[in-house]
């Protein structure tokens, strides 16, 4: 029975998370990986996270969830909303999806209930420059109250990228042999591959690589195919 369960989007952060789990739970046996198919417009994420599920070794669930749609309204579910290139001052860009990691750690949370899993590891980071309120640290410490009190058990909510930068990810990921998985991982907001290199998400990225001086392997493994 594995220890430790992974929200596993098969972007970056949850990648990197997948590999520090492996690390701190005692390798792939300890390690569940949990994924959303949440009606996501880029199908290409799920693809991701589950090669990266298997190069590391580690099971993979994935769980449907698709009434994002239909409540409607956010760049990352909805086809009539285009993804804002440029962030309004004090306001949350459009890709964020409201509720959705308390949603997704809800059901984490009750995956790992009925299987016995007292550790539950996410992604999100704090330093995000999208500033989603969803991903920060007092949310998921009232997140993980809420779950410890709602299902009377011992969850324990690990959030190891919380107060990391880009650049201090992607030294992370490093440390932790992850490299060679982000070289499967996805990013890009217009879901294609290789990666636009223009949209938000895709920038951020290219910031982290470049302060940590370290090169992308997603573009490395275009570059090699091209
Ligand atoms: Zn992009």
């Amino acid at each position: 029975m594995p220890k430790a369960l992974v929200v596993l989007s098969g972007g970056q952060d949850s990648t990197t998370c997948l590999y520090w789990a492996l690390e701190r739970f005692g390798g792939a046996e300890q390690v569940q990986a949990l994924s959303f198919d949440y009606g996501q417009r880029h199908r290409i994420e799920l693809e991701c996270a589950r090669e990266i599920a298997q190069q590391a070794g580690v099971a993979q669930v994935c769980l449907p969830i698709n009434t994002f749609n239909a409540i409607g309204g956010n760049a990352l579910t909805d086809d009539g909303v285009a993804v804002a290139s440029e962030l309004q001052a004090n306001q949350l860009p459009n890709t964020f999806v409201p509720g959705r990691n308390l949603i997704f750690l809800t059901f984490a949370a009750a995956f790992a209930y009925t299987r016995g899993i007292r550790e539950l590891v996410t992604g999100v980071a704090q330093t995000d420059y999208s500033g989603y309120p969803d991903c920060r640290e007092n949310t998921l410490k009232a997140l993980e109250l809420a779950l410890r009190l709602g299902m009377d058990a011992r969850v324990n909510l690990h959030t190891p990228l919380m107060f990391l930068s880009k650049a201090e990810t992607v030294h992370l990921a490093q440390r932790l042999g992850a490299l060679p998985a982000l070289a499967y991982s996805h990013t890009c907001y217009n879901g294609v591959q290789p990666p636009c290199g223009e949209c938000p998400a895709c920038r951020l990225r290219a910031q982290g690589f470049a302060e940590a001086g370290i090169a992308d392997p997603l573009l490395e493994r275009f570059a090699q195919t091209r």
